[in-house]
């Protein structure tokens, strides 16, 4: 963890943008190439990483020098490997900081930490979202206005199978009628987690300033408050003198005589 910079890691699985021209043409760089570009400010220390590199680019050595994980992915969530996925619910266990974006909802590291199916209902025709700040007192709502409009974005519908203990900051309305929890929080061991929905790959929400303003407040307030092992487990000697105990689960009948 760093003393100064915040450390952030922008992972993103990087297919769509090589394989459709149309995204290819929003994000020439990737989404993840874009963000890094949008993001950049002096106290982060922004790099990237991707599905294709050697150990998806998450190795362990790159995860202990990252405070705050942001996470897209949709077409291969069933092509990261599981060990990967261990391996980054422990950094967060320990206090690292996941940004989980869009469809990322389904991803296996957002399932396992969020602990539900996440799953949602949808549909892509481009339709207005309307998003309304529902915790404007939350440091990730700093400066985002009480609504602001999407023009055009996927639909995301409720019931959102999402954890019990989320703390919402953002709903949606859509124009078909819809409403979703569309940015909430968890802590999971020692680490925060928030998850955003807008970001549908063929539109360009990413370039929107409210929702780049989300994705900044939101990765300042993701940096690690503590980072150290959890859970640290050890067999502690008693501070108190612990009295003899006469009883035998014999004489209370619990465990029948011989
Ligand atoms: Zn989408």
């Amino acid at each position: 963890m760093s003393d100064s910079k915040i450390n952030v890691t922008i992972w993103n699985e990087f297919i769509h943008e090589k394989e459709e021209a149309s995204v290819k043409e929003l994000y020439p760089k990737g989404i993840h190439g874009y963000l890094a570009e949008a993001l950049a400010s002096p106290d982060l220390d922004i790099r990237t990483a991707t599905l294709d590199e050697p150990e998806h680019g998450l190795t362990q050595e790159v995860l202990d020098n990252t405070d705050v994980l942001l996470w897209w992915g949709h077409a291969a969530h069933d092509k990261v490997d599981d060990a990967i996925v261990r391996r980054v619910q422990q950094r967060v266990w320990d206090g690292m900081g996941l940004l989980v974006m869009h469809s990322a909802h389904m991803s296996k590291i957002f399932c396992a930490l969020n602990g539900t199916s996440g799953k949602l209902h949808w549909r892509e025709v481009g339709e207005r979202e309307r998003l309304w700040t529902v915790d404007p007192a939350h440091p990730i709502a700093a400066g985002v206005p009480e609504h602001f409009e999407l023009p055009y974005e996927e639909m995301y519908g409720e019931p959102f199978m999402i954890a019990g203990d989320a703390r919402l900051i953002f709903i949606s309305w859509f124009e078909g009628g819809e409403v979703f929890r569309s940015g909430f929080t968890l802590q999971r061991g020692f680490g925060r987690i928030f998850y955003f929905r807008p970001g549908h790959e063929a539109f360009p929400t990413y370039y929107n300033e409210n929702v780049q303003k989300v994705l900044a407040n939101a990765v300042r307030w993701l940096k690690p408050v503590v980072d150290i092992p959890y859970p640290k487990t050890h067999m502690p000697e008693s501070l108190e003198i612990i009295s003899e105990k006469s009883f035998s689960f014999s004489k209370v009948g619990i465990i029948k005589p011989e």
